[in-house]
């Protein structure tokens, strides 16, 4: 689907779909200056996951979402990304 066709309604479908299993080592970075950023696993999506932090204890957060199309994830390898992302 073309990005500038999606709307609120296909945002709601997504973020009702079931969540993904992703390894954040799998996808794609953003840019070589991103150590969070993935682009989105969504073949017809640009948007991207950026990875959360928890904001009282500061420790990455295993789910995630995209902030074009909101499809969810859950980051299989968040052990090691609290140990190798600061
Ligand atoms: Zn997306």
């Amino acid at each position: 689907m073309p990005l500038e066709t999606l709307g609120w309604a296909d945002c709601l479908r997504n973020y009702t779909e079931p969540v993904w299993a992703v390894r954040h080592s799998d996808l794609e970075r953003y840019s070589d200056e991103s150590v969070y950023r993935s682009v989105c696993p969504r073949d017809d999506c640009e948007g991207l996951l950026l990875v959360a932090r928890n904001s009282i204890t500061g420790e990455l957060v295993a789910d995630d979402h995209c902030t074009l199309c909101a499809q969810r994830v859950k980051y299989l390898d968040i052990a090691r990304m609290r140990r190798e992302l600061r």
